[in-house]
């Protein structure tokens, strides 16, 4: 086996064995957690790897990267996510293409990949991506602005929403992103209660701090530098 793939393999089945290890501790149903594999800055040849070895579900960050790569892997049946920050002027080139995108911040950005979505004939699941900490710098809408948005996302036909995302601050310690992660749920909870939907996604955990994020109750995680190694660039 060349050091590539067996690296990429063994990093996978670790990260695979803590998942099962924390939503086995948080008592929750076994399979109910998806590792995502962030694959953004790493080459599609350790995605073709990860698939041969059962890996589905690839997250990526940079649209034109991220479309490059579905192009060269289209022979692979890969459950593709958008997961990055997205300009209203990238929507048109994005809606259709992903099984969610998780970065949904704006109703003018819904609006232009629903209407992608309708040109295309299909529906697109969509997470919106909210604020938690209230970081100024950070992509994300402020808790207070999700129950406005649900409501407008709910009038656009081609648009299906499937959950919330949150992308923490980072903490040296995991421990310091669980108020975030707890602060999601929560949300996600009031806003199935508030409009009586569901949004039975919760995005959110990565390398440093994906078991917090199972143990309060993510149901996508998105890993990347445990599985592929640091990103350069
Ligand atoms: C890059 C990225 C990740 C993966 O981060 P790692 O720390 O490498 O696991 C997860 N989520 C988002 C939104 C990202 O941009």
């Amino acid at each position: 086996m060349e050091n590539r793939e067996k690296e990429l393999l063994e990093n996978i089945a670790a990260v695979n064995k803590d998942i099962a290890d924390a939503v086995e501790k948080a008592g929750r149903k076994p399979g109910s957690v998806t590792l995502m594999a962030v694959s953004k800055l790493h080459p599609a040849s350790d995605i073709e790897i990860l698939f041969r070895a059962g890996q589905r579900c690839f997250g990526e960050s940079y649209m034109q990267e991220s479309l490059a790569k579905q192009e060269e892997l289209a022979h692979l049946d890969i459950d593709w996510h958008y997961i990055g920050g997205l300009q209203s002027k990238k929507a048109k080139y994005v809606s259709g293409r992903f099984c969610a995108i998780h970065s949904v911040d704006s109703i003018k950005l819904a609006e232009l990949l629903n209407k992608k979505a309708c040109s295309l004939g299909v529906v697109q699941n969509i997470l919106i991506q909210v604020n938690t900490a209230g970081e100024e710098q950070k992509s994300g809408v402020a808790e207070e602005q999700v129950p406005a948005l649900i409501e407008q996302i709910a009038s656009l036909d081609n648009l299906k929403l499937t959950g919330l995302m949150a992308l923490p601050p980072f903490f040296g310690d995991p421990e310091g992103a669980r108020p975030y992660f707890a602060r999601l749920r929560m949300l996600s909870e009031g806003m199935e209660k508030l409009f009586g939907i569901k949004l039975p996604e919760l995005s959110m955990g990565m390398t440093g701090d994906f078991r917090v994020a199972i143990e309060e109750g993510s149901t996508m995680v998105r890993v990347g530098t445990r599985i592929f190694g640091q990103r350069s660039g």
